[in-house]
């Protein structure tokens, strides 16, 4: 097992709020919440990435995602749930422990996720065409 912060956590090395625990994924409470009942969600196994995730184990960390988020809005009554995941220190990711955050959104927040862009004429479908060649390999 790796020496990263989450591995510890799933040692009980450090100690966390545990929200849900299973025999691949756990839950616990972010220590710096956006708002408050803000959940991570990570496998057991360390994998950095959400690419690295084996297929089997991602469909058990999803579907707790999607228990948890349940639950999360239950307890404490916000109006709805963004989820996020950063892949890659570019991407914000400081926790190099794969972990898909389940945030709870209330009217007002303030949370802005993203600023969006615009594509020329013609750009778009040339992005599309990119991407699609990779899926088609
Ligand atoms: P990210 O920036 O996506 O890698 O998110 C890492 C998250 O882990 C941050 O939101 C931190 O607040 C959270 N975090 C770091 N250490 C702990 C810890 N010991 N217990 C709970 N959450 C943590
Ligand atoms: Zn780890």
């Amino acid at each position: 097992m790796e020496d990263c912060i989450f591995c510890k956590i799933i040692k009980g090395e450090i100690p966390c709020s545990k929200v849900y625990e299973d025999s691949n994924v756990l839950a616990f409470l972010d220590i710096g919440p956006v708002n408050h009942g803000h959940t991570l969600v990570i496998p057991k196994e360390h994998h950095k990435e959400l690419k690295d995730i084996p297929d089997e184990l991602l469909k058990n960390v999803i579907v707790a995602v999607k228990k948890i988020s349940s639950a999360v809005k239950s307890g404490v009554s916000c109006d709805g749930i963004s989820l996020n995941m950063s892949n890659g220190e570019e991407a914000g990711q400081v926790v190099p422990h794969a972990h898909v955050h389940i945030i709870p959104r209330v009217k007002g927040d303030g949370l802005k996720l993203w600023p969006q862009n615009t594509y020329e004429d013609g750009e778009m479908d040339k992005v599309c065409g990119k991407i699609v060649t990779f899926l088609n390999e």
